[in-house]
């Protein structure tokens, strides 16, 4: 039985990639150490022989007994305001914890993935992204804690490829969601879904004229199965193209949930990208992968989701304001 683990297995796409694996008929270790990980995405795994957790810290030494074929790194807080409240430890497990993973990565001769993200773009001048666009990041900006980590974490990553020879795979992540989203974050999704749900007016930061383009988990987690298993050792980005202005994606939320709030507008967070599509080429190239899930069905999908939540888990996705989490 292949030995694969996972770090910030107790996070969204963590606990999906574990669901994953299992399927698969691996042995799955999870790791986390429960930050902003929630051990309710994976509690339906503990009654499993093949799966086990640790709750740690990969910041400090990894220690994992036996053999391990696969290391997923994909520990790290991920939103505006998660880099606002945790800016250290958002540096610390892209950096120290790659760092640690790698080291354990070279003592198992297990082969080695990070999760990196659209973030190493920055503020992009380049539309839409490819993975030779080297970005327009601003180091000392909220977002540079998580950008410059995630970018330190792919130069190390390569160092140990190229120095050491470890098997290494690039995952650039671009804006994902489904079921298990984190509620209280302060993304856009779980925000227009609690607000629609509460029967309050939707936040739109700026004028809303800036851009994502959101990928559903299912279609995520294949191109990043699809990506571990090829024998691509460059980053990649895994994405869906279709790219909407987070105004009309509101109007689309108030539609989806058959509710009659407004859209009311909030300043724009500093440094908030302005357009964000992934060029998805070198996937379909390489991995024959392209998303499947139009946003139609994964946002009913992920409104499902959320309407199935109780009412104080509910109250968590409330609008999160950044100036409440700012320090002067
Ligand atoms: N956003 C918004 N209202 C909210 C939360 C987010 O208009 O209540 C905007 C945010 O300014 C950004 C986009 O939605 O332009 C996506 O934000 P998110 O935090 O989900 O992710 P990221 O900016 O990292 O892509």
């Amino acid at each position: 039985m292949k030995r694969v683990l996972v770090t910030g297995a107790a996070g969204f796409l963590g606990s999906h990639l574990c669901d994953r694996f299992i399927s698969e008929g691996f042995y799955v270790i999870g790791m986390d150490n429960l930050i902003t990980g929630d051990l309710k995405n994976i509690e339906h795994l503990f009654k499993l022989e093949n799966f086990e957790f640790y709750n740690h810290d990969v910041t400090k030494f990894v220690h994992v007994p036996g053999d391990l074929d696969y290391i997923l790194h994909f520990a790290s807080p991920a939103s505006p305001i998660d880099y606002l409240k945790i800016p250290i430890q958002t540096l610390k497990v892209g950096a120290l914890g790659t760092h640690n993973l790698l080291g354990l990565a070279k003592e198992k001769n297990a082969r080695f993935m990070i999760a990196s993200t659209s973030e190493i773009y920055g503020d992009p001048l380049v539309h839409p992204q490819t993975e030779e666009y080297y970005g327009n990041v601003n180091t000392i900006g909220p977002r540079g804690v998580y950008d410059e980590a995630k970018r330190f974490q792919e130069s190390i990553t390569m160092a140990y490829h190229r120095f050491h020879g470890l098997d290494t795979r690039i995952v650039r992540i671009f804006n994902t969601y489904g079921p298990r989203m984190r509620l209280n974050d302060g993304r856009v999704i779980p925000a227009f879904m609690g607000q629609a749900l509460r029967g309050e007016d939707l936040t739109v930061f700026g004028d809303g004229s800036q851009t994502r383009s959101f990928c559903y988990v299912e279609d995520e987690i294949e191109g990043i199965y699809r990506l571990l298993m090829s024998d691509y050792t460059l980053p990649m980005n895994i994405g869906n193209p279709h790219e909407i202005s987070i105004r009309d994606f509101a109007e689309e939320i108030i539609k989806l949930t058959g509710t009659n709030q407004k859209v009311i507008y909030k300043p724009l967070p500093k440094d908030d990208p302005m357009q964000r599509q992934p060029d998805i080429s070198k996937a379909k190239e390489i991995l024959g992968w392209e998303p499947q899930v139009g946003r139609a069905e994964g946002m009913k999908k992920t409104f499902d989701y959320f309407k199935s939540l109780s009412k104080e888990e509910l109250e968590k996705t409330e609008h999160r304001d950044f100036k409440e989490v700012n320090r002067k």
